[in-house]
């Protein structure tokens, strides 16, 4: 079934080429844009069609980013904002993890010309953007969510909307900061258990089975941390903006939190590349 909407999806990367594929799985037209050709052509194979130019995916209905950063979202917005003022409504669905303070810049620019943003960061990593299974916190306007749902219903398994402009931004800092915490802690946790006569497997075993456990524990140290695979797609330089993001939030609320600051001091000096997966921080055969 074809459904009334086109989507784009500016952004053909780990994340966007997967919601690209569930968005044409789905019955929706979908164009998509990449600055980088081969990530255009590879759209192409999953039916997904690929566009040379940014204004050519704003010709859509609904519009899908997943971009590095705040930064690029913001600039994708202002070279398009000329061409929007007018135009017929679109809504654009942010998942790329940003910042609140720009989204809500760029959502009240957007609604003084009556088109909707709302961020939407994800998690489910590219497993779960090819499955159209992603966790999505969805932060905007009741009638943008209303307008951009069947979209929404078709990348994610799960949608929380979890306030005004920005919420979304926040629950997904606050979510990745956790996840970075969780790394370095597992990673700690199977360390000391080495060092004190168990196996790191037999460890993981039983914190996987008990109180201890968290998501880390349970898919991303079996999945790419003990056969030391460590691809799961998601970069270091990605996991430490998140966490530089998380840190600043605190510094302008003013939250205390003495033990993810310490997780982010080690995330900030990590020996990593940023081309590097973020599971190798939770390379426990090394030194911390
Ligand atoms: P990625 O680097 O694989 O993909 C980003 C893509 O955006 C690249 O293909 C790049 O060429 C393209 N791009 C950059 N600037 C552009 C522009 N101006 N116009 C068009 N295309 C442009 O990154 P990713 O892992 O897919 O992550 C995307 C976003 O999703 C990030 O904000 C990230 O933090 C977030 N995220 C990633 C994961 C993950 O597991 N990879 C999980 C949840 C959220």
């Amino acid at each position: 079934m074809t459904k009334d909407l086109t989507v784009g999806v500016v952004g053909l990367g780990a994340m966007g080429l997967g919601m690209a594929a569930s968005a044409v799985r789905a019955g929706f037209r979908t164009l998509g844009f990449d600055l980088s050709p081969e990530r255009a052509e590879l759209a192409r194979e999953a039916g997904v069609e690929p566009v040379a130019m940014l204004d050519e995916a704003f010709s859509a209905d609904r519009i899908v980013f997943s971009l590095p950063t705040a930064q690029d979202v913001a600039a994708v917005v202002e070279r398009m904002a000329g061409l929007l003022q007018g135009r017929h409504r679109i809504v654009i669905i942010d998942t790329s993890t940003s910042e609140p303070q720009v989204t809500r810049r760029l959502a009240q620019r957007l609604a003084q010309m009556g088109h909707g943003f709302l961020d939407a960061p994800v998690s489910g990593g590219p497993a779960g953007a090819a499955k159209g299974a992603l966790t999505m916190m969805i932060g905007g306007a009741a009638q943008d969510l209303a307008d951009a749902q069947p979209v929404i219903d078709a990348l994610s398994a799960k949608a929380l909307h979890v306030g005004e402009s920005g919420a979304g931004n926040v629950a997904k800092l606050i979510n990745n900061l956790l996840c970075a915490a969780h790394m370095v802690t597992t990673a700690e946790g199977l360390r000391l258990a080495e060092a004190a006569g168990i196996s790191a497997q037999s460890a993981l075993d039983v914190l996987n089975a008990a109180s201890g456990r968290s998501m880390m524990s349970e898919v991303h140290f079996p999945t790419w941390v003990m056969n030391e695979g460590f691809d799961s797609g998601f970069t270091m330089a990605l996991m430490q903006k998140d966490v530089r993001l998380a840190r600043k939030l605190a510094e302008e609320t003013g939250a205390d939190m003495p033990l993810t600051e310490k997780a982010a001091q080690l995330w900030a000096e990590s020996p990593y590349a940023p081309t590097d997966d973020f599971t190798r921080m939770g390379d426990f055969r090394k030194e911390g």
